[in-house]
């Protein structure tokens, strides 16, 4: 087996010195924007800030590669950042946009020298990803299967703090429609992440939670209100309430143009964007990177 990471040099981390670092591989709703076909100014809009890939973030701290939500876009994610390893993945709910990118990650059991790399998440969800991806929870390797398929492990992640990797993870349980996904606090050397793309309200224990992180992603679907989803308003008012160091809402659909919302919110409150990148701790994004400024002409 050749060694794929010296073969085609990728870096072995992108987190510079090890600070705890987040990107945001994707910020767009479900459908992804340009939704397929739709002649909207957003959807035809050659600005790279206006294509939202499917909501999907990676997490680095020391060279350790977490992965929250292995999204219908990851291999193109995937591809455009470079992203050089995957150690762990946290599932927040088992909703098609955020798991069907769940098959990518057998090549990074062939880059990672055949590691079976966990996917953590709250009971419910592994029950419906056991169910979505039996082919892969009821794989058992043996000397004569030589099927290229994923080797993942599902675990189940408690609800008291866990440890991943140099990471410790909190999780609360969200309504989202008429169904539940899970809110995550996350944090490595006193550094605090949280992220809640999906949900419709916010419980106390959430709130508690996610008071005071160093960066926030929230739901902000679009101005409409709708049923499973948090809009922007709905979104903003919350990040004035837990205040966090830098607060941007996520899942944002083709309704509007990244800068009319850069506009109507000029401080740290505001839209994501795909490639946004924060060392955590940091009062400001990175500036955005040329794979966030490559505009992907489809
Ligand atoms: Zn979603
Ligand atoms: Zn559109
Ligand atoms: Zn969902």
């Amino acid at each position: 087996m050749p060694n794929y990471r010296e073969k085609y040099n990728f870096p072995t981390n992108i987190d510079g010195d090890g600070s705890p670092t987040a990107l945001v591989l994707g910020s767009g709703t479900s459908t992804g924007v340009p939704v397929i076909h739709c002649g909207c100014p957003v959807c035809l809009s050659e600005n790279p800030f206006d294509h939202r890939l499917r909501t999907c973030v990676y997490l680095t701290c020391d060279g350790f590669g977490l992965l929250i939500d292995p999204s219908a876009d990851f291999r193109l994610q995937a591809l455009r950042y470079r992203i050089p390893r995957i150690d762990a993945v946290i599932v927040s709910h088992a909703h098609a946009d955020h798991v069907f990118g769940m098959d990518e990650l057998r090549q990074y059991n062939r880059l990672q020298e055949n590691s079976t790399i966990n996917i953590y998440a709250r009971d419910f969800v592994i029950d419906d990803l056991s169910h979505i991806f039996s082919y892969i929870a009821n794989y058992k390797p043996s000397a004569n299967s030589q099927m290229y398929r994923p080797q993942l492990r599902f675990c189940t992640l408690p609800q008291a703090p866990y440890k991943i990797g140099p990471f410790t993870v909190e999780s609360v349980i969200l309504p989202h429609g008429p169904a539940k996904s899970t809110g995550l606090k996350i944090s490595a050397h006193g550094k605090t992440f949280a992220i809640a793309s999906d949900c419709n309200e916010f419980t106390t224990e959430a709130t508690n939670l996610f008071s005071c992180v160093d960066f926030l992603l929230l739901d902000g679907l679009r101005d409409r209100p709708h049923p499973s989803h948090l809009n922007i308003e709905d979104s903003v008012a919350l990040m004035k309430k837990l205040q966090p160091k830098i607060g941007r809402f996520i899942h944002i659909s083709h309704d509007i143009m990244h800068a009319e919302l850069e506009a109507r919110y000029p401080h740290n409150y505001g839209p994501a964007y795909d490639g946004m990148k924060v060392i955590l701790g940091k009062d400001k994004p990175e500036p955005p990177s040329q794979a966030a400024l490559n505009y992907i002409k489809f």
